[in-house]
């Protein structure tokens, strides 16, 4: 079995595959039909969900079964290898010295994501420190610096300089000595220009390794948007979906994944700065299916 939860629907298709040695379009249509009711309902966008069915019916209906493969085998193994396309691998985080850009609108959780990335690098035996040049939400100093506390790493900031580019260099000097440093960002309610710009200024400082995109897991298809403004002004190079301790499955995500060509790099689980985890195909798959 390549997948742990394939959603009960699912598996009761495939099953009724067992004990066939060919499929028939009808049998290819149902399980399509589940995958697609699944992927819908978790917030992957239409489109994406098309191409993936698509290219499951051609490849079960063409591709003949390995020797000694059952059809149910060699359905699932297509479905899965599809799922695995769809979602991507996770983005290569290496564990060396790197700067690491946090954007995305406020409230998608990005200061709690850079304290837990912080507590997850510290947990792999390097020094990380924290960049708080979010001057624009109150109480967003406080709140980096009270969770950098928690996860015992280094933190800068500076609540009475309003300048956030001047924070970001006055940071990275400040914590010279640090392996790691994740460099929080404002948000704004929407794609201002004034974030826009902003954010522009501070990678043009900072000049980061990587830049990752922080998304609520209910982002729904209004990720498309924040996807295309984030990448055309600095760039994005993966994607942290917070919140998926709720009822939200992050499809939505995908979006942005599709249309920055990225992958996702962390996901976040919970408000504390252990609820991190780093994105792994197969169990975010049986997430988006369960
Ligand atoms: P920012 O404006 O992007 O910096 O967002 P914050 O980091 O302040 O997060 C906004 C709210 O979402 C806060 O109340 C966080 O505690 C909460 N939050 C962030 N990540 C998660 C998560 O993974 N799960 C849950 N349940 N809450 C989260």
């Amino acid at each position: 079995m390549v997948l742990d939860n394939l959603g009960s629907s699912l598996r009761g298709s495939l099953d009724k595959l067992s004990g066939k040695s060919r499929v028939s379009e009808d049998d290819i249509e149902e399980i399509v039909k589940e995958i697609q009711r699944s992927l819908l309902q978790a917030d992957v966008d239409v489109s994406l969900v098309m191409e993936l069915s698509d290219s499951i019916k051609t490849r079960a209906l063409e591709e003949e079964p390995p020797g000694g493969t059952t059809a149910r085998d060699h359905v699932l193994s297509i479905v899965y290898e599809e799922l695995v396309d769809l979602v991507g691998e996770s983005t290569d985080i290496p564990l060396e010295n790197q700067t690491i850009l946090l954007a995305g609108l406020q409230g998608s959780g990005k200061t709690t994501t850079a304290a837990k990335m912080a507590w997850w690098f510290s947990k792999k035996g390097l020094r990380p420190a924290v960049i708080q040049t979010d001057t624009f939400r109150p109480g967003a100093y406080d709140q980096a610096k009270e969770m950098c506390s928690r996860a015992e790493v280094d933190f800068y900031g500076n609540p009475d300089n309003d300048d956030p580019v001047d924070i970001a260099r006055k940071g990275l000097e400040e914590t010279a000595d640090a392996d790691i440093h994740i460099v929080d960002t404002a948000g704004r309610h929407a794609l201002e220009d004034d974030l826009i710009a902003e954010i522009e200024e501070i990678e043009a400082e900072v000049d980061p390794d990587r830049n990752l995109l922080v998304l609520d897991a209910a982002i729904g298809q209004g990720a498309k948007d924040q996807a295309k403004q984030f990448d055309k002004s600095i760039g994005i190079n993966g994607v942290v979906i917070t919140k998926l301790d709720g009822t939200a499955k992050g499809g939505g995500a995908l979006t942005a994944v599709n249309e920055t060509d990225s992958s996702i790099a962390f996901l976040g689980s919970g408000e504390t700065v252990q609820d991190v985890e780093r994105f792994e195909p197969n169990s975010f798959i049986s997430r988006l299916l369960g």
